[in-house]
């Protein structure tokens, strides 16, 4: 058969069911990203929904596939434009059979994927979740709307699908293509990052051996998670996974591996607990669907001053405002920071969380509709958390976790 790959967040090859199919069942391949017109819009507010950073970090990992399928002969097609239109068009030019592709969360996602069903023959697969929609101990639609209650049905009566390998020969259905992929710009990453990583499969496996296993940071991981300052407090894994460089499922492989030739600890489980937090958001998602979001379909939202001093680090709170720059120069924040951030915005400034969720979703380079929303509702209070509020003091946060200030005084003192 003639296959159509529509390429979405899941651009690898390791534990990529379509291209494993694909190759052990020697189907003809045409692999396709298509930059849908739908993501150049801007938010009501006219915010875009592309920093530099997050633009170049996906063009890194589409580039980094590129030269992975084309060792296998396949090029990689780029494209921008309306998906349906597309993905029609390339269907009738090259005697498509079917279109196959990865399921993804998200209500545009879901639009979109929905009109494409619509009009062309498909086969839609699972992929981004850690466990399989189907290895669920309840039906979708009965996902425990608490976290805790969640973690303990799959911990219980869940099964965890091992991954699959990447595979080992892919036919193409055109040779080459005239090369329509943006270039990246080449970037010089911040001194103080501490994301200094590409995008793309390769990196994101490079990621898991150094710091897993060469630098061995597993084994103390619970202890450093909170951490702020470097790329080694956490696994940074968010980025790869986002885009579906890093495979879930292959990440609690060599959780598992580690376990078996290092050490088994509370930090070896917590990286799986913190997994399934990513899979708890992504099964409300699935399960609420536009409900999700917990914002009346046509609220007005007005925003104050205050949120563009929040947005550029300069609210005058020095823990909050070095948070916001780092994220401004490299595209990421740690967890401590995120939650932080999100509470000052929410409960101090008394701004709308759906203005911060915006620029989160415009800034962050591990972007995903349902873990950011979904972590947004938790601290705004408006989620299914049973607590009423996530109030953190910034104070007291900065008094804990950067005692010596080393954190502030990377971010403001170098630029204000
Ligand atoms: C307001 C807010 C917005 C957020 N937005 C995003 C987002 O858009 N994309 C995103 O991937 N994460 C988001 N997070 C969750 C979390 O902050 C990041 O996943 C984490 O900081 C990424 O760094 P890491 O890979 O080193 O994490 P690690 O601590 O090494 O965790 C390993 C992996 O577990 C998952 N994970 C960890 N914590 C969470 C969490 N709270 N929710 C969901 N998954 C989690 C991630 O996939 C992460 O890569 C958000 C958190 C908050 C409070």
């Amino acid at each position: 058969m003639n296959i159509l790959i529509w390429l979405q967040r899941d651009l690898r090859l390791h534990d990529n069911e379509i291209f494993h199919r694909a190759g052990d069942e020697g189907h003809h391949i045409l692999p396709v990203f298509v930059f849908d017109e739908a993501e150049s819009k801007a938010f009501h507010s006219g915010l875009s929904r592309w920093s530099e950073n997050k633009k170049t970090f996906l063009l890194e990992c589409l580039s980094d596939l590129r030269s992975s399928l084309s060792a296998f002969g396949v090029p990689l097609l780029y494209r921008e434009g309306d998906t349906v239109d597309v993905l029609s068009e390339l269907f009738a030019a090259h005697a498509i059979d079917e279109v196959w592709f990865t399921d993804t969360a998200g209500t545009e996602e879901q639009r979109r994927q929905e009109q494409v069903c619509r009009k062309l023959p498909h086969r839609s697969f699972s992929g981004q979740s850690l466990l399989h929609p189907e290895d669920l101990p309840f039906k979708e639609e009965a996902c425990p709307g608490v976290f805790t209650a969640f973690r303990k049905k799959v911990e219980k009566y869940g099964r965890y699908r091992e991954p699959l390998p990447a595979p080992s020969a892919l036919r193409p259905i055109v040779a080459s293509f005239e090369d329509s992929l943006p270039a990246s710009s080449t970037r010089s990453f911040h001194p103080n990052s501490a994301f200094p990583f590409r995008g793309g499969e390769s990196a994101g496996l490079d990621r898991l051996e150094e710091w897993m296993w060469m630098e061995d940071r597993l084994r103390e991981y619970k202890e450093t998670r909170n951490g702020m300052l470097g790329t080694s407090y956490s696994s940074k894994f968010s980025p790869w996974i986002a885009w579906g460089c890093l495979s879930p499922k292959f990440i609690l492989k060599e959780i598992r591996r580690y376990e078996e030739e290092r050490v088994a600890n509370s930090s070896t489980y917590w990286l799986l607990f913190e997994l399934l937090w990513r899979d708890f958001f992504h099964f409300t998602w699935r399960k609420e669907r536009g409900h999700f979001f917990k914002v009346p379909e046509k609220a007005h939202i007005r925003s104050g001053r205050s949120l563009l001093l929040w947005q550029e680090g300069r609210t005058g709170q020095d823990f909050i405002d070095a948070h916001m720059r780092e994220l401004l120069h490299t595209g990421y924040m740690s967890n401590r920071g995120r939650q932080n951030v999100a509470s000052y915005l929410v409960h101090a400034l008394k701004e709308h969380w759906l203005l911060g969720a915006q620029w989160f979703e415009h800034s962050l380079i591990d972007h995903e509709v349902c873990s950011n929303y979904g972590n947004w509702t938790y601290v705004a209070g408006v989620g299914n958390d049973p607590r009423d509020h996530r109030v953190f003091n910034p104070r007291i946060q900065a008094e804990r976790y950067d005692p010596d200030k080393r954190y502030v005084r990377t971010w403001i003192n170098k630029e204000s």
